[in-house]
């Protein structure tokens, strides 16, 4: 298993990771970014994508 982090001071919730890693980040029905803060080995390029997307750099893979 992995571990990432999702900085909410910086996330501005335009939802580019949900669609890069659907598996691990999603948008609830407020709008507002929902995610799994362990994932399993396998969505690693996925969550790397949506790292990479993501606008303001908010998502940080921890271990
Ligand atoms: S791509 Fe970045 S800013 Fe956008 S919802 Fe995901 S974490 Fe937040």
């Amino acid at each position: 298993m992995r571990t990432i982090d999702v900085d909410r001071s910086l996330c501005d919730n335009h939802g580019q990771c949900a669609i890069a890693a659907p598996e691990v980040f999603r948008m609830n029905t407020d709008g507002v970014l929902e995610y799994e803060p362990t994932f399993d080995d396998a969505l690693l390029d996925e969550v790397e994508e949506a790292i990479d997307v993501c606008p303001v750099q908010a998502i940080f893979l921890k271990d």
